[in-house]
């Protein structure tokens, strides 16, 4: 047993009563939980894994923007698990076009090994005082008969304990088992949520023994047999998160067979060692509409805080934490474990990303329904900085910033052209409702009514069938 662990607050040894239980030892849960307890209150945090284990989670590596995260753990902690600083650019091959198109990363950038970034946020959060129970499953939660949630059920080693607690965060990463057992038929919490939402990612990490040429990039590939992508992130000039994924919609891919047979066939990894393997699930969806619930936040992958056209968490789970841990203190020092209290979270989310990331999802909307080599030639005719420009302003640019030049080079693709800019036009629709994201739950019913209208339009001009 840890030191950490020796030090609960235990009312008994199958009881325990922390102010917040959170549940989830990534990113979310750990800023979560460090904000909270910085303030003084009793946060524990429940992770399956063990104590060894916890933190190592599949991921692409690629952390952005960590200048900015939340200060409740300081950067300076993470920083010795960032490897490679140097990446500024992505390289994006594509085979169709016999194209690479190298487009400029704004903004600090680095690949990191992400077991250490994960040990590393858990060691900050426990320097403000927050516990960590290992080996600990949550399997249900607890609801007094007005709904409000009071605590969480799990199995450690095969024994049943219960945490009693005013605020449960899930921070449980994707497909939360939480948010199957609570019952939300009182609140705006969003169960909007279907399987089809998620992308399915496998990663291996890949030692060379000669350094590649490409350290300073992100590099992304289309898959050759489904709709899906390829990257290599070079954590190191000699070790490389290589991964794929595909959306769920599409047809399933064999995940490890064709990484396998990419590896096979770049001369850079003849020889190659792969030292170690995972996969999981991340949501590519809008970000819930409500993840409070009285008693409640749901954090992170739990409420859909990815971006998801590039498949970026790390960022939107630590923001996430410390927001909703902001209204879980507000909620302590005031006794109101209401929504209400808790929606000051809600709308930060929405202003700080979650719109953004709404309005991105279009372009997700619209890649199930046009054709991928016809998509990737439109790229591969497009100038690399006009990419990056649309890549990175907040809604995508990519229609109104098209210069004649890329249009005259891009003749053939003309059809798609035009259907990316009523794309667009529907994006921007859509980024200036959630900039209306309402100022109390009373509000929801009447901003979701007028959202779904514009999702409408969103299916009518890509062709797609209905994501939501
Ligand atoms: C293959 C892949 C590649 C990715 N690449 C990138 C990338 O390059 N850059 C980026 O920014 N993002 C990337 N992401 C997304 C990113 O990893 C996530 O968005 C981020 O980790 C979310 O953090 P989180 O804290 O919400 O959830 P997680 O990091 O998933 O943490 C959830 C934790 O909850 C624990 N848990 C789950 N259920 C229970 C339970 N019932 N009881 C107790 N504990 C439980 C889990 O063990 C886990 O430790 C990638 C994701 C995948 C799958």
């Amino acid at each position: 047993m840890s030191t950490q662990e020796q030090s609960t607050a235990t009312t008994s040894s199958d009881r325990r009563s922390p102010d917040v239980v959170v549940v989830g030892a990534g990113t979310a849960g750990c800023y979560a939980a460090a904000t909270v307890a910085r303030e003084g209150y009793d946060a524990v945090v429940l992770e399956r894994k063990t104590e060894h284990e916890a933190g190592h989670i599949a991921c692409g590596d690629a952390l952005k923007g960590a200048d900015a995260f939340p200060d409740a753990i300081p950067k300076s902690k993470l920083e010795p698990a960032f490897t490679n600083t140097g990446v500024d650019h992505g390289r994006f091959e594509i085979p169709q076009e016999d194209t690479v198109l190298e487009i400029p990363v704004p903004g600090e950038l680095a690949v990191i090994d992400r077991w250490e970034y994960g040990r590393r946020i858990i060691g900050g959060a426990g320097d403000t005082g927050v516990e960590f129970h290992y080996d600990t499953v949550v399997k249900n939660v607890t609801q007094a008969d007005d709904g409000r949630v009071t605590g969480v059920e799990a199995i450690r080693k095969g024994d049943p304990i219960t945490y009693e607690a005013d605020i449960v965060i899930d921070a449980a990463g994707s497909l939360s088992i939480l948010q199957d057992n609570v019952d939300f038929s009182d609140s705006t919490f969003d169960t909007n949520v279907n399987y089809s939402h998620f992308c399915s990612a496998y990663r291996e990490i890949v030692h060379v023994e000669e350094p590649v040429e490409w350290d300073d990039a992100l590099v992304f590939k289309p898959t050759e047999r489904a709709a899906g992508y390829l990257w290599y992130f070079p954590r190191t000039d000699t070790e490389i998160n290589a991964g794929l994924g595909f959306q769920m919609t599409e047809e399933p891919m064999q995940l490890v067979e064709d990484l396998k047979r990419d590896l096979e066939n770049r001369p850079e990894f003849a020889g190659a060692k792969v030292e170690d393997k995972l996969g999981a699930a991340l949501p590519t969806r809008r970000p819930y509409d409500s993840a409070v619930h009285p008693g409640y936040m749901a954090v992170g992958d739990a409420a859909g805080h990815v971006n998801p056209t590039t498949g970026g968490g790390i960022a939107g789970a630590a923001y996430a934490g410390k927001y909703a841990a902001d209204q879980a203190i507000e909620a302590l020092e005031t006794g109101d474990y209401s929504e209400a209290t808790f929606w000051e979270y809600n709308e930060r989310v929405m202003d700080h990303f979650g719109a953004r990331y709404a309005a991105l999802d279009v372009y997700n909307i619209l890649s199930t329904a046009v054709d991928v080599d016809d998509l990737m030639g439109l790229l591969a005719a497009m100038p690399g900085d006009k990419l990056a420009e649309a890549l990175y302003s907040g809604s995508t640019d990519i229609g109104l910033k098209l210069k004649l030049e890329s249009l005259i080079k891009s003749r053939g693709h003309w059809g798609t052209i035009w259907n990316l800019y009523q794309t667009k036009r529907c994006a921007d629709d859509l980024l200036a409702h959630y900039e209306q994201y309402p100022t109390s739950p009373e509000g929801l019913a009447g901003w979701q009514d007028r959202r779904d209208e514009l999702m409408e339009t969103v299916y009518e001009t890509t062709g797609a069938e209905p994501k939501y």
